[in-house]
């Protein structure tokens, strides 16, 4: 069965991004560890009740940075050299990041596993930036987040409700 949190996502998501950076400005306001420490507490909740295989948006919708340690990770698991990994997957962006070249990304399998999942880039392993005590690092990214990722949007909205309590 679908994930409710997915489910409320889905139907909430278009009415909700003016609502997304308010939520963001409130937080700023409590920047620091305890938020930190309150936001990986939340992270680990929310991703109890979300299953990323039935989700796939980060994969599906944002081409990762690939670092230069993650292209030799990865071609020398390919048998390839990191210079042919790189002119077949991947692209300077407008920000002069090295990301994937396609999205969906390459490595997204029918099933929504990631065939390299244990090798995959270090940007694969962070997203979406909430947890690792770094919530109050990445704040500009989690309102448009929120918007491809079903556990932000739950994320922001459970950090403020406890908060308030
Ligand atoms: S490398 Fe794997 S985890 Fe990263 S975007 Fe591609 S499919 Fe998703
Ligand atoms: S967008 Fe969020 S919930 Fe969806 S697969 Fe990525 S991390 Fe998981």
């Amino acid at each position: 069965m679908p994930s409710p949190l997915i489910e409320t996502w889905k139907q909430r998501k278009p009415k909700t991004e003016a609502e997304n950076l308010e939520i963001i400005k409130r937080l700023k306001r409590k920047q620091g560890k305890q938020l930190d420490v309150l936001a990986d507490e939340v992270h680990d909740d929310v991703f109890k009740k979300i299953d990323c295989l039935e989700c796939a948006g980060c994969c599906t919708g944002i081409p990762p940075i690939v670092t230069r340690a993650d292209v030799t990770r990865i071609a020398k698991d390919f048998g390839m050299r990191p210079a042919d990994f790189q002119d077949k997957y991947l692209m300077v962006d407008e920000d002069g990041d090295t990301v994937m070249k396609t999205t969906p990304c390459p490595f997204l399998e029918s099933d929504n596993k990631c065939l390299i999942y244990d090798i995959r880039p270090r940007a694969c392993r962070q997203y979406p930036h909430t947890n690792y005590l770094d919530f109050s690092k990445n704040m500009r990214l989690h309102a448009p987040n929120a918007n491809i990722c079903p556990a932000v949007f739950h994320i922001l909205r459970e950090i403020e409700r406890r908060l308030d309590k």
